[in-house]
C-alpha cells in the first residue's frame, strides 16, 4: 500500500514529490507519457525564480525531478493512470493494468494543447502540423520555408521566437488586433525582423489535406469577412491549454471549463485527495505558481496522513 501516489510529473507534480518525499512518504509519481510536463517542451524558462540568466525548460524539469529522487519519491516513468476509484479507502488507482492501493492521492495532471477543432489540423497533425516547435520546428521539412504558428499569447510568442531560427518568414495569425502576451513577450516578438502578424484573422482550413503535406492556411479576416491563402510548410498551433481532468469526471468537481475546483487550499470533496497545478489554475498558469501549488497539496496531503495516524 502507498502512502501517496502522485499523478503528474510536470512542475505541480514535482514538487509536491520533493515535499512529500521529505516527510519521509515515499511517493510513487506516475509520470504520465510527457515525463517533466509541457515546460520540458519550451525552450529557456526566464521567470522561473533563482536563474538569472534563465534556465532551459527541460533541465529544469531534470533538475527538480532528481532533487525529488533524491529524498526517495519513486518515478513511474512513461506510466499512464488509466482508472481512479475514489469511493471507499484505500483507494484504488489503476496504472498501465495493474491496480495500486495508496492512502492518499495527488492529482497533477496538469494541461494539454487546445487545438483548433477543423478537420484538417486532425489529418495533418505530425504532417506539418504541430504543437510544439521546440520539439519540431528543426526537422528538415520547416527550414528556410515560410511557417504559420496560431495563437496570441505567451505561447505563440515563445513558438514565433524560437521558429526563426528555422523558417524563412514566420507568420504570426491572432484572432485579435493585439496579442495576450506578457508585455515584454509580445514586444520582442513584434519587434523581430522574420515575424510578420496576421491580425483579426482565423485558419478556417490547413492545405492540403489531399496532398498528404501542409502547403499553406486558409485565412478569415474577422471583421471584413475576406478569405485569403497563404503558403506555408509548417502550421505551429499554440491557442492555449485545456485542463487535464476527464479522468475524474463526474466524481470531482469541475467548472464549466473543465479545470478542478477546490474547496479549501488544495483539498477536494474527497477527503485525501488534493489537486495541484495547471489542472486547477486558470488564471496563472505558471511554472512557479504550479510548484508552489504542488508544495499546498504536499502539506495539505502530510498532514492529513498524520491526523489520520493520530486518530487511529
Ligand atoms: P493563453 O494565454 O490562454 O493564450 C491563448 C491564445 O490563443 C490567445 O491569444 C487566444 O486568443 C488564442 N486562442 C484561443 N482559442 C483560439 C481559437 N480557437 N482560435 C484562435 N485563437 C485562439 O495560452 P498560452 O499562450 O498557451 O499561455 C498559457 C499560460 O502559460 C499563460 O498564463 C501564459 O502566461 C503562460 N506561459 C508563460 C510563458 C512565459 O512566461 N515565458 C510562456 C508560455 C506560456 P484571445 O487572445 O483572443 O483570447
Amino acid at each position: 500500500m502507498e502512502n501517496v501516489i502522485i499523478i503528474g510529473s510536470g512542475c505541480a507534480g514535482l514538487t509536491a514529490a520533493l515535499y512529500t518525499a521529505r516527510a519521509d512518504l515515499a511517493p510513487l509519481v506516475v509520470t504520465g507519457m510527457l515525463p517533466g510536463g509541457l515546460l520540458t517542451t519550451t525552450t529557456t524558462v526566464e521567470n522561473y525564480p533563482g536563474f538569472v540568466e534563465g534556465i532551459d525548460g527541460f533541465q529544469l524539469m531534470m533538475n527538480m525531478q532528481q532533487q525529488a529522487e533524491r529524498f526517495g519519491a519513486r518515478l513511474r516513468s512513461l506510466s499512464r493512470v488509466e482508472a481512479v476509484d475514489l469511493s471507499q479507502r484505500p483507494f484504488a488507482v489503476t496504472i498501465d493494468g495493474e491496480v495500486i492501493y495508496t492512502k492518499s492521492l495527488i492529482v497533477a495532471t496538469g494541461a494539454g494543447h487546445r487545438h483548433l477543432g477543423i478537420e484538417s489540423e486532425h489529418l495533418l497533425e505530425n504532417k506539418g502540423v504541430t504543437y510544439c516547435a521546440t520539439c519540431d520546428g528543426a526537422l528538415p521539412m520547416f527550414r528556410n520555408r515560410p511557417l504559420v504558428v496560431v495563437g496570441g499569447g505567451d505561447s505563440a510568442c515563445e513558438e514565433a521566437l524560437y521558429l526563426t531560427r528555422f523558417g524563412s518568414t514566420v507568420y504570426l495569425v491572432h484572432r485579435r488586433d493585439e496579442l495576450r502576451a506578457s508585455k515584454i513577450m509580445a514586444e520582442r516578438t513584434l519587434a523581430h525582423p522574420k515575424i510578420q502578424p496576421i491580425w483579426n484573422s482565423q485558419v478556417t482550413e490547413i492545405l492540403d489535406v489531399a496532398k498528404d503535406e501542409v502547403t499553406g492556411v486558409r485565412l478569415k479576416h474577422l471583421q471584413t469577412g475576406e478569405e485569403s491563402t497563404l503558403d506555408c510548410a509548417g502550421v505551429f498551433i499554440a491557442i492555449g491549454l485545456v485542463p487535464s481532468t476527464q479522468l475524474f469526471a463526474g466524481v470531482l468537481a469541475t467548472d464549466e471549463a473543465g479545470y478542478f475546483k477546490l474547496s479549501e487550499g488544495s483539498k477536494t470533496s474527497v477527503p485525501g485527495v488534493f489537486i495541484a497545478g495547471d489542472c486547477a489554475d486558470k488564471v496563472y498558469r505558471q511554472a512557479i505558481t504550479a510548484a508552489g501549488m504542488g508544495c499546498m497539496a504536499a502539506i495539505d496531503c502530510e498532514r492529513f496522513l498524520q491526523e489520520e495516524a493520530l486518530a487511529g
